[in-house]
């Protein structure tokens, strides 16, 4: 076994294997770029190196560093995780040629299946079902239309180098076709820097179903049963499951047998998965399934079939890595139960999945999560005060749930998901907890066009309780007790004497406005007041954080505030209220001061003067984005701007300062230059 081995990641994934490492005494380096440098990751393994700024392509991608950074630490081998560099025949070719092992299949086997219409073609000879269409190389549209109308529409153009739902466009009729490639075109232009497509007959209520491989050196291959991946958005997988609901055994005995048939026809070593695309209209069958792709690396969802075989599969890619044969025949591998695996993102559902940047300032996950043989598992990269930021994937966690039934173990993932506690930035987990009680997936009746059918009803905006905008109006007063704020502008704490007992609250929910009046009763004794109508409410404190006691009933609350807004999570539900004008508050230091500071976390949306300029009092200098609003940061007075210490798309934290304006005194005479 190695000693020590280099892992070519970040995110979760890279504090995954340095996890197993550790259980197996195996020492590692970690990589990390600028943004990274106090990323959970790094601080996981036992030695790390910087590799490059924080775009990908100056880090992540870097393969020559990382190579230069294996060596530098005496790594005997490097994992690549998934994504970034997992999939490059040429890295893998690079870093066997340095001496060194990649813990991955080799080059040649990464190279067969990196373009989908040559993997296509290869499997077809090798005797794997593959999902009808053209896969040919020459690509003229009028022939492309030509070959769709065979086909029989529907049809779905997909990019040949594609990855991650890119570059794929279904359509539907004839009329629609040039129009469809040549966007498919455009974007796989754009994304892999080819414009190559192939066109699939699109199968009907169509489920992804994939199969877990493993190869040793020796000639062994095994399959690890199914991995159901069907609830998915834009061809990106939300839940995934196993093993898949209605699989029979002799579909899975047919799927199995193909997926091992894959790996074998292209010399395969490591674990891999073979995707296939089933035909759930009227259960599956032995006949029903297509080969799809081969993902020549560990995916992103290994963890449920972890759950189901007991199995590591990092451990064991370690151990075929360094010639050991497998420890297991196909015989003795057996299903325990069910598990499901979400994906919790920093993203904006209704918004069309929008990646949302920003800073986690609150996460609690449910309390005893295990990495091995356990009811939950909670595989993470971030921290609480860690930021998401815009340069890589947006992922904060992958919920993973086990038990012994498919039943049980929805149950427990609709538990987990409620017990999620995430403020700060947006988040799918509200998405994640609708789809666990979706009837169709609850059923079982999964297929991939799930989500999108149901989409409006699965982010439909939950009622804000009265409690929760009683208890916000409360927190964003300032009257909350022994709140613990994250950011210098954190104004939620302790008990004030107010001399007026009645005050006014004006909050935003989505898009609407809230006004309430909150009558101070007594100490941690409240009215809220709307209208005509009111309610009393008491808050307590003790060392487990609030709770809150209205009509005789007693509930645990979180309330994580800044000055830009508050999270109230009631009953495994958070409520974010707005607090539309942040700005209103301590204006005047600054103006004495003429800096302007960033009032909440944020992403700067537009920077709208230059220094040198002469602004006027109320001039907008910056547009800081956060909480899906749009919060324009303006001069504090007149001056003449002298620093700008913000550019279009950077992450700022609260309290940092962004601009400058000269001294008062010179601003007369600078303002006649100019
Ligand atoms: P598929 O290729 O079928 O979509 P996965 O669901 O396993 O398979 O997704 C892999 C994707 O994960 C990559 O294409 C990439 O966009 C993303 N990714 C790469 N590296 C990381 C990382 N460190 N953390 C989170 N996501 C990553
Ligand atoms: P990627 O490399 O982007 O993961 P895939 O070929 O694996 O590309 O396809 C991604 C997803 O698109 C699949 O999981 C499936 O939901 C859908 N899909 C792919 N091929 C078909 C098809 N022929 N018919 C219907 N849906 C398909
Ligand atoms: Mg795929």
């Amino acid at each position: 076994m190695f000693r020590k081995i280099l892992i070519a990641n970040r995110g979760e994934i890279a504090c995954r294997i340095a996890a197993t490492c550790r259980q197996m005494g195996v020492a590692t380096v970690a990589v990390y770029s600028d943004a990274d440098a106090h990323a959970a990751h790094v601080a996981m393994a036992d030695e790390a190196m910087r590799i490059g700024a924080a775009p990908v392509a100056e880090s992540y991608l870097q393969g020559a560093r990382i190579l230069e950074a294996a060596r530098a630490t005496g790594a005997e081998a490097i994992h690549p995780g998934y994504g970034f560099l997992s999939e490059n025949p040429d890295f893998a070719a690079l870093v066997e040629e340095a001496g060194l092992r990649f813990i991955g299949p080799p080059a040649a086997a990464i190279r067969a299946m990196g373009l989908k219409d040559a993997a296509k073609a290869l499997m077809e000879s090798a005797g794997v079902p593959v999902v009808p269409g053209y896969h040919g190389a020459a690509q003229e549209p009028a022939l492309l239309a030509r070959n769709a109308q065979e086909i029989g529409y529907p049809v779905l153009i997909k990019a040949r180098a594609g990855g991650g739902g890119k570059g794929m466009r279904r359509v539907d009729a004839p009329a629609d076709f040039a129009e469809a490639l040549a966007s498919a075109q455009r974007e796989a232009q754009a994304a892999f820097g080819d414009p190559a497509v192939l066109v699939e007959k699109y199968v009907t209520a169509p489920r992804h179903i994939e199969i877990q491989i493993l190869a040793d050196s020796h000639g062994h291959v095994v399959h690890l049963f199914e991995r159901d991946c069907s609830l998915q958005r834009r061809h990106q997988k939300v839940i995934e499951e196993a093993p898949a609901p209605g699989m029979t055994e002799a579909v899975r005995k047919a799927m199995g047998a193909a997926a091992v048939e894959a790996a074998r026809a292209i010399g395969y070593v490591g674990a891999g998965t073979v995707e296939f695309i089933a035909d759930g209209s009227d259960g599956l069958r032995p006949g029903g399934f297509w080969f799809m792709e081969m993902n020549t690396r560990l995916q992103v969802e290994h963890p449920v079939t972890e759950a189901i075989t007991g199995l590591d599969l990092v451990a064991l890619q370690l151990r075929i890595a360094s010639g050991a044969p497998l420890p297991f025949a196909q015989s003795d591998l057996r299903i325990d139960g069910h598990a499901f695996e979400a994906r919790l993102y920093a993203e904006d559902v209704p918004h069309g999945f929008l990646p949302a940047a920003g800073r986690l300032s609150h996460l609690v996950f449910p309390p005893g999560a295990a990495f091995r043989n356990a009811p939950l598992r909670i595989d993470s990269g971030v921290q609480q005060g860690d930021v998401i930021s815009p340069f890589y994937d947006p992922m904060i966690a992958k919920l993973v749930v086990h038990a012994p039934s498919r039943a049980e173990a929805l149950t427990r993932l609709g538990a987990v998901l409620a017990g999620c506690e995430l403020a700060g930035l947006t988040t799918n987990l509200g998405f994640l907890a609708a789809l666990a009680r979706h009837p169709g997936f609850v059923a079982g009746k999964v297929d991939t066009g799930l989500i999108a059918r149901d989409l409006d009803q699965l982010v439909a905006p939950k009622p804000v309780s009265d409690l929760a905008i009683g208890v916000a109006a409360i927190a964003a007063l300032g009257l909350l007790c022994g709140h613990r704020g994250l950011d210098p502008w954190d104004r939620l704490v302790g008990w004030r004497a107010w001399s007026e007992a009645r005050h006014t609250v004006r909050l935003r929910s989505g898009e609407a406005e809230l006004l309430r009046s909150v009558v101070v009763l007594g100490p941690d004794r409240y009215r809220i007041e709307e209208g005509e109508r009111s309610f009393d409410l008491r808050i307590d404190c003790d060392a487990q954080g609030l709770r809150v006691v209205f009509c005789g009933q007693n509930r645990r609350i979180s309330v994580i505030g800044s000055r830009a807004a508050v999270t109230v999570v009631l009953d495994g539900t958070d409520h974010v209220f707005a607090l539309p004008d942040p700005l209103a508050v301590g204006g005047e230091a600054d103006a004495e001061s003429g800096v302007v500071l960033a009032p909440m976390p944020g992403l700067v949306r537009l920077v709208s003067v230059a220094p040198g300029a002469a602004v006027a009092k109320g001039d907008t200098l910056i547009v800081l984005e956060a909480m899906k609003m749009e919060h324009n940061l303006t001069a504090p007075r007149n001056g003449i701007l002298v620093e700008i210490q913000a550019e279009v798309g950077q992450q700022v934290d609260a309290g940092a300062v962004l601009a400058r304006l000269a001294p008062a005194e010179r601003t007369g005479a600078e303002d006649s230059d100019g």
